[in-house]
């Protein structure tokens, strides 16, 4: 294929596509290519997709609250109409319980005042007002459930929450994604279905293009790795990863959905819940469900596999899950058939992303997202998109990173605190709560 595009981005997952909407409506020629048949098909359509503020450092705060504002005013955002319609921000609210494992709060409550995001104290009468179906003792440190202790209460119980109202979960991240494809393909951006990438070409020391498994050659000057769980391999491909000081992986997760109690409707009073004590986090899932993921604690282990070939079938972590979910929720009944969703993270050293510049010239990535950046993708897809605009400008990144003003919050980031080449984070959670 003769030169057509100013840049190609590897993956059309919800980042992807929106680093392809950012770019194309700066007035370059994208193209999104993505080995599986419609966009948003990857990991990005078994998320959770849960839009909250609260993480460990005050970047990541002050990241995700910026994330929250495009949600809200999603609309606005796209600027178009889907066929398919919108994908819809369930503002429910999160309670995050204030464990010792959390520090019980302060640290993050700190980046929330630190930013002006709005939070309640909750004490436990008000988590029961909320959610009668909880039982407050507490069960930390989180087992396995052939752990002779598991299931026994070791503490009386919790101590309070956190509420933070803006935030919720995105009903169908699938489909948001192909809202940001619509929205794209109008500014002029193109999508490439079914098309494999095997090899990202070089040539005089820079980025030439790539090669699709039938052998077709598409060039641009610009290559972006969004490619999800496949992050690392595509490095490879371009032979950056080696360099790199912060490595990508794809970690295997199961995540549970399980009718709510009879008679209580959550999808109406459910929040989204953070629960470190039992170790799972929460949602209100369609059907009067309650999906629940494993926010990581360390009995489970962590399950590196290639992303071309992992057990996609639920294992004991489902049963595990489901019956943590059932100490804090003691009217759960979990059916014998298990269901909710098998999928991959790309996760770094630190479970915060990278999104960078490569010692390749002219190769980008937006990786290792770590199961938590979903709800960042609309503005990350503006931080790459100003990243790539001004190095392909001339400037060096790395000695001097690119500051990127947040657009809702007015907050100055500085993309650097996401390079590759960053020591790793000190202060991160080293879990999917980055
Ligand atoms: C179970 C689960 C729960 C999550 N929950 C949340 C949450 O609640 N909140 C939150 O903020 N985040 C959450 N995340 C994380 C979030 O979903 C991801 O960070 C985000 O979807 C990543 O988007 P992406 O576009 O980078 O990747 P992906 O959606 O994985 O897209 C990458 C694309 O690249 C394509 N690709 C790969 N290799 C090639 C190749 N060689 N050639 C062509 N195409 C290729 C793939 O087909 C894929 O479509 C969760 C993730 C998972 C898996």
């Amino acid at each position: 294929m003769a030169e057509q595009f100013d840049a190609i981005i590897i993956g059309a997952g919800i980042i992807g596509a929106s680093v392809g909407l950012e770019l194309s409506r700066r007035g370059w020629r994208t193209l999104n290519v993505d080995r599986l048949p419609a966009a948003g098909y990857g990991s990005t359509s078994a998320s959770c997709a849960i839009i909250r503020s609260h993480y460990s450092t005050l970047d990541g705060t002050a990241l995700a609250f910026e994330g929250y504002q495009y949600w809200k005013n999603w609309a606005a955002h796209l600027g178009v109409e889907d066929e398919r319609g919108l994908a819809r921000f369930e503002e429910v609210g999160c309670a995050i319980m204030k464990t010792e494992s959390n520090g019980y709060m302060k640290s993050i409550c700190a980046n929330l005042d630190a930013l002006d995001i709005a939070w309640e104290d909750w004490d436990n009468a008000a988590i029961m007002e909320r959610l009668p179906i909880y039982d407050l003792r507490s069960f930390a440190p989180a087992k396995r459930m052939d752990d002779p202790g598991f299931g026994e209460a070791t503490g009386p119980s919790m101590s309070g929450a956190v509420f933070t109202p803006q935030a919720g979960y995105i009903t169908d991240p699938q489909l948001a994604t192909h809202n940001v494809q619509v929205a794209a393909e109008a500014a002029g951006a193109a999508f490439l279905f079914n098309a494999d990438v095997r090899e990202i070409r070089q040539s005089g020391g820079k980025v030439r293009g790539i090669t699709l498994a039938n052998g077709d050659d598409i060039d641009a000057p610009v290559v972006a790795n969004v490619a999800g769980p496949h992050s690392a391999i595509i490095n490879e491909m371009a032979g950056v990863a080696d360099a790199m000081n912060i490595k990508t992986r794809a970690l295997r997760q199961e995540v549970v959905h399980i009718p709510a109690p009879e008679g209580f409707d959550y999808m109406s009073r459910g929040p989204v819940t953070s629960d470190s004590d039992i170790a799972c986090y929460s949602r209100p899932e369609t059907g009067n469900h309650i999906l629940f993921g494993s926010e990581d604690p360390e009995c489970d282990g962590r399950e590196w596999v290639d992303p071309d070939d992992y057990n996609t079938e639920f294992t004991d972590q489902w049963q595990t899950q489901a019956l943590r979910a059932g100490q804090r929720v003691p009217d759960l009944k979990i059916p014998n058939q298990a269901k909710g969703v098998v999928s991959l993270y790309d996760v770094t050293d630190d479970w915060i992303p990278i999104y960078d510049q490569s010692d390749l010239p002219g190769f980008y990535m937006a990786v290792g997202t770590s199961g938590n950046q979903f709800k960042n993708a609309p503005v990350a897809g503006a931080m790459m998109a100003e990243l790539i605009i001004a190095t392909q400008g001339g400037r060096d990144h790395d000695a001097d990173p690119v500051q990127f003003d947040y657009l809702h919050t007015k907050r100055r980031a500085n993309i650097g605190f996401f390079s590759r080449n960053r020591k790793i984070n000190p202060n991160s959670s080293f879990t999917v709560l980055g």
